[in-house]
């Protein structure tokens, strides 16, 4: 009862609450109260020396909580004490209070939507961790993306060298007035998503965690690049791609989230892409949507052959690789090959070209003008691996992208139904991926 009692305590106290930070994570405590251990055969505990009071005492243990609002010395220095540590003030793991939160299967499954328990890429596990940083800059190359979206507004990049609305190209990257990333569909520098593919990327990536509104994305807090280069319709060109993935390189994006894919091999892609790994950033690619092998049939850009291109593979809520729901599921295949379904339609794989999986079916994210839905898709599962991606580079800010990406994979959870199908044989894990202090770990 007593222990109870004082866990209420924590939770009323909790409002206020102190906080310290050790190796970078946050501790809290509440203020002013003290949990002490008597040493064996103190009999006499009063605390008036101390100029403390006795909150509680747990006889079983030997220990009491004590409030001293003058500090700990007292209590430290005192000869009858053992130990005495701050009242500590845990929180459930890492679960965020958006509203829609437990619809996401892929950020934490408890069989919620039929599923089986735990697959998933422990979301909430790797937030007790890291939940994101402004520092960490991640392009959505997309359809663009709905940036005044109440659950994403806050995590939209601006450009801070470039001056809006004066007409001028301010900081020299022959972008005009380009504040919040461009759009090469239309030359103009409102990426503002007409299709919704995008926006839907945008949120798996970075909805705004445990802001009360909506889902929460793998990065509560983390600056989003909206770069529009397919249009309305879901298509674009190989330049416009170029374009895209130039200006996310120059402008110093960690990550790259290209949930598209199409054409034959273009030496001119590859070279952007080179040129995106020169400048440290990640290209994170989906393997396609048509159940075949990317090994035997090359699915680009998932298949270049470049240090920092990541290919990703869809799994369903059961952590098998996703077989689509046709004729339903409100975007179908998202961008990615639906006019070209060969055999079962479902996730591509790969055992040399596909590196690992990650949540891809029955998605639910953010759409334009306020809106949520569920998405099916490759497309779908490269933006939690991106969103990890992002976790990582705010965890451990002095590692290179080559870094983070072998993080990634050697962090899998290795899987049966995906064993020989790609290279980690694994899906994505968010906690493990941000476990341990160095790149060797
Ligand atoms: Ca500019
Ligand atoms: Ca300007
Ligand atoms: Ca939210």
């Amino acid at each position: 009862m007593k222990s109870r009692w004082s866990l209420l305590l924590i939770v009323l106290l909790g409002l206020v609450f102190s906080a310290q930070v050790q190796q970078g994570k946050k501790i809290e405590s509440v203020p002013g109260e003290f949990i002490v251990k008597w040493r064996p055969g103190v009999t006499d505990t009063s605390v008036s020396a101390m100029s403390a009071s006795t909150v509680a005492v747990f006889p079983e243990i030997g220990v009491a909580l004590l409030r001293q609002d003058v500090g700990i010395q007292a209590i430290q220095s005192d000869p009858r004490v053992e130990y005495v540590e701050p009242n500590y003030i845990y929180r459930a793991s890492g679960t965020p209070n958006d509203p829609r939160f437990n619809e996401l299967w892929g950020m934490n499954n408890t069989g919620q939507t039929g599923g089986a328990t735990d697959a998933d890429i422990d979301a909430p596990e790797a937030w007790d961790t890291q939940t994101g940083s402004e520092s960490t800059l991640i392009a959505v190359i997309d359809t663009g993306v709905d940036y005044n979206h109440p659950d994403l507004a806050a995590n939209i990049w601006t450009n801070p060298t470039e001056i809006p609305n004066n007409g001028i190209d301010d900081d020299n990257n022959n972008y005009i007035d380009d504040t919040r990333g461009w759009d090469f569909v239309n030359d103009d520098n409102d990426p503002f998503d007409d299709n919704l593919h995008g926006t839907h990327v945008a949120g798996t990536i970075g909805a705004v965690g445990n802001n009360g509104v909506g889902v929460a994305g793998v990065n509560w807090r983390v600056k989003i690049m909206p770069l529009k280069f397919l249009g309305s319709d879901g298509s674009g060109t190989l330049a416009d791609a170029i374009s895209a993935i130039l200006y996310a390189a120059n402008n110093e994006a960690q990550v790259m989230n290209n949930s598209w894919g199409g054409g034959g091999f273009s030496q001119a892609l590859l070279d952007a892409i080179e040129y995106a790994d020169s400048k440290g950033a990640l290209f994170v690619a989906a393997a396609g949507n048509d159940g075949t092998d990317n090994d035997q049939s090359a699915n680009y850009p998932s298949n270049y052959d470049a240090p920092n291109v990541i290919a990703v593979a869809a799994i369903d809520h059961t952590g098998n690789l996703a077989v689509w729901d046709l004729g339903g599921g409100g975007g179908g295949c998202g961008c990615q090959g639906c006019g070209n379904v060969v055999g079962a339609p479902g996730s591509n794989f790969g055992a040399t070209m596909v590196d690992l999986a990650a949540p891809g079916k029955k998605i639910l994210s953010t759409t334009p003008n306020n809106g949520y839905t569920e998405l099916q898709g490759t497309s779908m599962a490269t933006p939690h691996v991106a969103g990890v991606a992002g976790l990582v580079f705010s965890q451990f800010p002095g590692w290179t992208h080559v870094q983070v990406k072998e993080r990634l994979l050697s962090t899998v959870d290795v899987s049966p139904g995906l064993q020989g199908k790609m290279v980690t044989g694994g899906r994505l894990n968010a906690q493990r991926a941000l476990s341990g202090t160095t790149a060797a770990d």
